[in-house]
Order: C-alpha cells, then sequence, then structure tokens
C-alpha cells in the first residue's frame, strides 16, 4: 500500500465527503488520531456510517442514532469490521473528525492530523484484520509523512478526555505498536 501524490492511499475504496476543508497551515500533518464507531452501536456492516460521512443519511432514522443528524463530520480513512479500507479526506485536507481537541497543549487537532475510524464499540475485541490493515495503512502514511512516528498516535481519548472515551479499552494498542515495531521504521522506535 502506497500513497499518490493526490493523497491518497493507492489501495483503498475512495468515497468523498464534504466535511473536510484545507489545512490552515498546509502540509502539517503531525498527528494521527484513531476512533472506533459503530451505526447503531455494536451493530456492525451496515451502510450508516458510510452514509454519516457523506451526509446521506436516510430521512427516517432509527431512534437510537436520530441524534445524527445534521452532523458534518468524516474521517481521512474508515476500516471496517473485515480490515476494508475506505478514505473519504485525502490526507492533505482537514478532515473533520476530532471535535474541540487539544494535544500537547495544541487545540483544534483537526487542523494537523490525520483521522481513522475502526468500526468496533467499546465492549467489543477488534478483529485481526482490522489491526491488519492499520498497519498497512501506519506504515503508508509513516512513508510519505516522515512528520509521523508511533509517538504521534493517539487515541481520541487522550484529546478529548472529557468528552471521548473512543477506540475504548478493548483496542489493543500493543498489538499495534508491535506490528508497526516489526516494519522498516523501526528506527523511529529508538528517539
Ligand atoms: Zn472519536
Amino acid at each position: 500500500m502506497r500513497i499518490s501524490e493526490e493523497h491518497f492511499l493507492t489501495e483503498a475504496l475512495h468515497m468523498q465527503s464534504p466535511n473536510a476543508d484545507a489545512r490552515p497551515v498546509s502540509g502539517d500533518i503531525s498527528l494521527l488520531v484513531i476512533h472506533c464507531i459503530s451505526l447503531p452501536s455494536g451493530n456492525f456492516g451496515g451502510d450508516l456510517v458510510s452514509q454519516l460521512f457523506t451526509n446521506q443519511l436516510p430521512k427516517n432514522l432509527p431512534p437510537e442514532v436520530s441524534d445524527l443528524e445534521g452532523l458534518r463530520v468524516a474521517p481521512h480513512i474508515f476500516i471496517d469490521r473485515s480490515g476494508n479500507v475506505t478514505q473519504f479526506v485525502p490526507f492533505h485536507m482537514r478532515a473533520w473528525h476530532a471535535g474541540k481537541s487539544s494535544w500537547k497543549r495544541r487545540p483544534n487537532c483537526n487542523d494537523y492530523s490525520i483521522g481513522i475510524e475502526v468500526e468496533g464499540s467499546l465492549d467489543q475485541d477488534y478483529e485481526t484484520q482490522q489491526y491488519q490493515a492499520l498497519q498497512k495503512v501506519i506504515t503508508a502514511l509513516f512513508e510519505k509523512y516522515p512528520t509521523l512516528s508511533w509517538e504521534t498516535i493517539v487515541g481520541h481519548c487522550e484529546i478529548a478526555p472529557n468528552r471521548k472515551v473512543d477506540p475504548g479499552p478493548k483496542f489493543n494498542w500493543l498489538d499495534l505498536i508491535y506490528r508497526l515495531s516489526r516494519d522498516r521504521d523501526i528506527g523511529k522506535l529508538d528517539r
């Protein structure tokens, strides 16, 4: 997997989201934010997630997700339970995924981050295919954007601790870091 000049993953499904705009500082990509989502919560495989990210939710929403109406959100990347990767926003653009947030006292993480949504819920283990997909995507990101490293990967819960808990306690950070450390960018671990 690699990233094109146009800042798209070459091996991903592409769906365009309007929920993005230009980064205030062009080329500033210095943080990677992991989220989880499932709609309705705990249900996997439906269309609601991609409909949410493209502002195409159906008119008659099930009551348990009716609060999504009017939301304008999108990550750069979504990884479903089978490890399929969909890109909604090219990486040089600012995707609207983090909301009010700060990292190392720097506010507005959307300005300088890449957002990855993993299909999941707070109380269920993630699938091996999802870690494999994350490994491929993040390794490609490391290669394209050298300001990123394993030290700049955070959960949404870390940059918005009073509002957010995702990707939750079931997300296996050690598994992810171990997978990344086996890749050729292991050198970055020595800093
Ligand atoms: Zn989140």
